[in-house]
């Protein structure tokens, strides 16, 4: 069997999960869609979630932690291959990730260091490989049932994160006040709003009947 890259470096490895660990940075392109799973933080380390119903946490009221698995291989340079592994998907990367034909999809993750217990995952899309130049997609759950010892586990749960928000920025005049600050300044100055006033009337403002500041002559 041919187990070796050509250079005489072994590339046969087992496949595990790879989650992305604080100040690290890993190349990953995904070869499936992405399962979740809800999981619960008991004695130490993550338990898969049964399902309601069948999982005394649920009925504890415990906090859930959604956690997502989709089939990936990773870039090793040093081996000029790429590994197959199931790649952990947090609930901010799956955001990232969503809507998207994942297969093929060559991503930069990382996890910058941080002061905090965990700093999120980022993940930068990079490329598109062809389909000729993808390896065979894992089966996820043989590895997540190694990894979770065999308890039980149901996948299909969707990120329960609420969406982000996303609007385009207003391009329409700024504020009038703005030509005020200014005109004398920085504008980061905490200010009070009579000293805004006499500002806005040095700048050569006033208030019309309505209360508009209007520019120029009355
Ligand atoms: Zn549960």
């Amino acid at each position: 069997m041919n187990d070796t890259n050509g250079r005489g470096n072994s590339v046969r490895r087992r496949v595990e999960v790879l989650n992305i660990k604080a100040n690290t940075r890993h190349i990953v392109r995904l070869l499936g869609p992405i399962e979740g799973m809800l999981t619960h933080w008991r004695s130490g380390k993550s338990t898969p979630c049964p399902g309601v119903g069948k999982c005394l946490s649920h009925e504890r009221e415990q906090s859930t932690i959604w956690k997502g698995y989709a089939p990936a291989e990773e870039w090793f340079d040093e081996l000029q291959a790429w590994l197959a592994c199931v790649l952990e998907v947090t609930e901010c990367l799956e955001e990232e990730m969503r809507d998207r034909q994942l297969r093929g999809q060559i991503w930069c993750l990382t996890r910058p260091q941080d002061d905090k217990k965990s700093a999120p995952v980022q993940g930068f899309f990079m490329e598109q490989s062809e389909e000729n130049e993808l390896g065979l997609a894992v089966d996820i759950v043989p590895v997540l049932e190694r990894l979770y010892h065999g308890k039980p586990m149901q996948l299909g749960v969707a990120n329960p994160i609420v969406a982000k928000q996303i609007r385009e920025g207003n391009t329409s005049a700024g504020p009038k006040c703005l030509v005020a600050l200014q005109s004398n300044g920085p504008t980061s100055e905490p200010i009070t709003h009579a000293e805004m006033e006499k500002k806005m009337i040095a700048a050569g403002y006033f208030k019309d009947s309505k209360g508009k500041w209007c520019y120029g002559r009355k």
